[in-house]
């Protein structure tokens, strides 16, 4: 059998000079200042590789995919499932059909709750999420418990963020039926250990969805070494195209899931009145309609584009980049990062200050070209929790570099002036 050897040599940073050339957004001649954009959290921009897969796509290559007998149709559809090959290897998933491409994280989630969750569903039964859950990840559950009687239970965090799993009574029970995690918390940046946490619900038999929407930029994903049952992101949060997405799932789930959308594509025999229609194989009967091949291409094309920089070498960038960060912040009075056990790391910095509020913040960086996120972050539960209606949060990507951050610092102490302290 081959051995795989991994590297053992400890990766280079990246260098966000270098990279910012591949970054077309960032060369705009007619902007009056150099953007310094830090909302990588909520979208990434887009390395010219990925612009001129899409571009050729459309321009050399397009057709109606799993459909048409002509070479120009045969060639989009090997196009695009050698996109989910691609992006097989980037997850290290053992077959490209447990891989269904969809329109984001969020419909990811949402496949799986209604075509795999609700219909196991029973009154009493138990959905865990956790605090620091984006809406995405919390509303499908919530609604799935609602429709049949069953408890949405919620794992809750310790003081410094981490999750307290021990508190969390019953979450390996035979009630509990789906465990459904962020890797990485798009508020908190906290990172948590999935892969201990699917290796005990293994144990008990309880399915784990893993949100990967915020760690797959820069953490190398291994669905086998991880041992999730389901692991959902979109590309626009790793240099890839918006509007699509991935679910990964292991066979036997995606066996039992029934698809959550129904129509072309996706059928062999339609059944006629109200006789059962036949579907067709897996992954094709979790993608109805006529999936977005051009999308597909830039998505691998951003993989590609990844894995080139070397994944080891980005995180390590965007580690030093985010502490560097919490540690200027810091130096602000009145400047208060959200909970933490130690200096974040995975690319997300939350911070209140106590004389300004975030969205003036947010406005006055923005005048200055400084681009970050003020609000709830579509993590209401979290921010409740914490007493908080909203948050400035700055989070990095390959392209930053200090002076983004020095321009995060002066455009505070700008808001500071402007609102006069
Ligand atoms: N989960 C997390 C942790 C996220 O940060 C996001 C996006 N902010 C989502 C899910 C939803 O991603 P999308 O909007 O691409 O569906």
């Amino acid at each position: 059998m081959p051995v795989t050897l991994r590297p053992t040599i400890e990766p280079e940073p990246v260098n966000p000079a270098l990279l910012r050339r591949d970054f077309p957004i960032f060369e705009d001649a007619n902007r009056d200042q150099p953007l310094r954009y830090l909302d990588n959290a909520a979208t990434t921009h887009k390395p010219r590789a990925v612009i001129d897969a899409l571009t050729r796509s459309y321009a050399e290559c397009y057709g109606p995919i799993h459909r048409g007998l002509y070479p120009l149709a045969e060639q989009a559809t090997s196009n695009y499932e050698s996109a989910r090959r691609t992006l097989q290897h980037f997850i290290g998933a053992a077959s490209p059909d447990q891989l269904v491409f969809t329109r984001s994280t969020t419909e990811a989630i949402n496949m799986v709750a209604n075509g795999w969750l609700l219909p196991r569903l029973q009154a009493g039964d138990i959905v865990w999420v956790s605090r620091m859950e984006h809406h995405s990840n919390y509303l499908p559950w919530q609604r799935a418990c609602q429709q049949q009687g069953a408890e949405l239970r919620i794992i809750e965090l310790a003081e410094d963020g981490q999750l307290d799993l021990d508190g969390a009574n019953g979450l390996f029970s035979e009630r509990s039926k789906l465990i459904a995690i962020s890797q990485v918390s798009n508020v908190l940046g906290v990172e948590n250990p999935v892969a201990a946490l699917c290796a005990t619900a293994r144990q008990h038999g309880i399915p784990v969805l893993v949100d990967a929407a915020q760690s797959v930029s820069h953490i190398e994903l291994d669905v086998a070494d991880m041992g999730c049952d389901f692991l959902a992101f979109s590309a626009h949060k790793m240099f890839g195209p918006t509007g699509i997405g991935l679910l990964y799932a292991k066979a036997e789930r995606l066996a039992e899931m029934a698809p959550f959308q129904v129509g072309g594509g996706m059928v062999d025999i339609v059944g006629i009145g109200t006789a059962p229609s036949q579907w067709t194989g897996i992954p094709s009967r979790f993608e109805a309609g006529s999936p977005d091949m051009p999308a597909a291409v830039g998505f691998a094309a951003a993989a590609e584009y990844l894995i080139g920089l070397g994944i080891g070498g980005v995180r390590k960038h965007i580690a030093a980049l985010t502490r560097l960060a919490a540690e200027r912040l810091l130096t602000i009075d009145g400047v208060a990062l959200l909970p933490h056990a130690e200096l974040p790391s995975s690319g997300i910095v939350s911070f209140t200050h106590r004389d300004l509020h975030p969205h003036d913040i947010a406005q006055i960086a923005g005048e200055s070209g400084v681009a970050i996120r003020a609000g709830h972050h579509c993590a209401q539960p979290l921010l409740n929790h914490l007493g908080l209606a909203a948050t400035a949060r700055a989070s990095f990507s390959v392209y930053n570099d200090e002076a983004d951050i020095a321009a995060l610092v002066a455009a505070i102490r700008r808001a500071e002036r402007v609102f006069r302290r």
